[in-house]
């Protein structure tokens, strides 16, 4: 199973959904109104750094479509290797001493593999991963150096910034250039944590914010690139809440659908039946500790299902097993015990996270549900 999938080209076209934003933003560049510093706002996930650069590659592109760079250009070319010399690349590395310059090989390597990379995935491609992550000052400055430059070939020099969350206090030093740009220059700064960057940067940058991926988008991905069946692909974008990368890794890990296991061990919590979970608890271990959260976080989702299922049909998002199955469920699921069961599943998840053992987890959180799952008014102590 492939984990990802590789973009043919770093057009708009190659980003899945998001058609309403894409046609706004080739709207503004076509009519020549391009702010110069811009913040993109997404979740992780949600393809934000691809679209980033095919705005950058539609604004150099020699032979703009009307929806599209044209892909073939040499301005474009360029761009899908992102090698273009008007294109800045800058993101999070770890160190004092060196600049993104000297990472952008390998960044170039870990992103063209996967366009939907993420900081984690980043960080292990160069080892990385118990580091701390920043855009240090060093960077900073030779970011300044970059853009005091004429662009080579484009009408535009750019700067796509990933994560400037990862800008310490050093990243003051570019406020003079973004309040007063040298012509032509965009910055792009495509952010997850909004709140965590300096205030003195976002109010000097106009927000394009991309909306998370809907049930819809992510299911339809899954599909067209042929990544799950009909059953797994509706439980995982079930899963991914609105998260693509996400839904594309649990899609290569999941071979089953979580349904009837879920569905019998939620039964066996639900009467009491103990003893048969810890006689059988070797086969939930044996899911490891990736397959237990998976399964877990399948089971928040059937949770939430239950709860929604009591005001609107989900009878696109769900199996007609699951929605029997939920139906029931919803008999058990009410406002008095909703928290306690969102937070001993999601407590069970951290602690899997954390290294505990899981077998002692799964059983922890089985008598937990043991007394939580009743119907109103019934509610046992323990
Ligand atoms: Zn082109």
């Amino acid at each position: 199973m492939r984990f990802f999938i590789f973009l043919q080209h770093l057009k708009f076209s190659d980003i899945h959904g998001h058609t309403e934003l894409k046609n706004n933003l080739v709207s503004v560049i076509r009519q020549g109104r391009i702010p110069h510093a811009q913040m993109i706002i997404s979740r992780e996930g949600n393809a934000a750094l691809p679209m980033a650069l095919a705005y950058a590659q539609y604004t150099s592109c020699l032979d703009q479509q009307e929806n599209d760079s044209c892909g073939k250009c040499s301005s474009c070319v360029k761009y899908e290797h992102l090698v273009h010399p008007d294109l800045h690349l800058s993101f999070p590395i770890f160190g004092s001493t060196e600049t993104c310059d000297d990472f952008i090989q390998d960044f170039r390597t870990a992103f063209l593999a996967n366009p939907m990379l993420t900081l984690n995935d980043w960080l292990k491609s160069i080892d990385g991963e118990n580091k701390r992550p920043n855009i240090n000052i060093r960077e900073c400055r030779n970011i300044i150096k970059k853009l005091s430059l004429r662009p080579y070939e484009s009408d535009f020099k750019v700067l796509v910034m990933w994560l400037p969350e990862y800008l310490g206090k050093e990243g003051n030093v570019l406020l003079k250039l973004l309040e007063e740009p040298s012509q032509n220059t965009l910055f792009l700064l495509v952010t997850e944590n909004q709140d965590q960057i300096l205030t003195t940067i976002i109010s000097r940058t106009q927000f394009i914010k991309i909306p998370v991926y809907t049930y819809e988008e992510i299911d339809d991905y899954l599909s067209i690139h042929q990544l799950a069946n009909a059953d797994i692909s509706r439980n995982v974008a079930l899963m991914a809440e609105g998260d693509l990368s996400k839904a594309i890794r649990l899609a290569g890990e999941m071979e089953n659908t979580q349904f009837e296991g879920f569905r019998l061990w939620l039964l066996d919590c639900y009467s009491g039946n103990i003893g048969k979970i810890i006689s059988e608890i070797d086969q939930y271990a044996d899911k490891g500790k990736e397959g237990l959260k998976m399964f877990l976080l399948y089971g928040i989702q059937m949770v939430r299902s239950a709860l929604l299922i009591q005001h609107q049909s989900l009878e696109n998002k769900l199996t007609a097993n699951e929605i029997e199955f939920v139906t029931k469920l919803s008999k058990l699921i009410h406002l008095d015990n909703t928290q306690e069961i969102y937070q001993a599943l999601n407590q069970a998840i951290f602690e899997i996270d954390r290294n505990g053992s899981t077998k002692l987890i799964l059983i922890n959180l089985s008598l937990k549900l043991k007394y939580s799952l009743r119907p109103k008014g019934q509610l046992k102590t323990a």
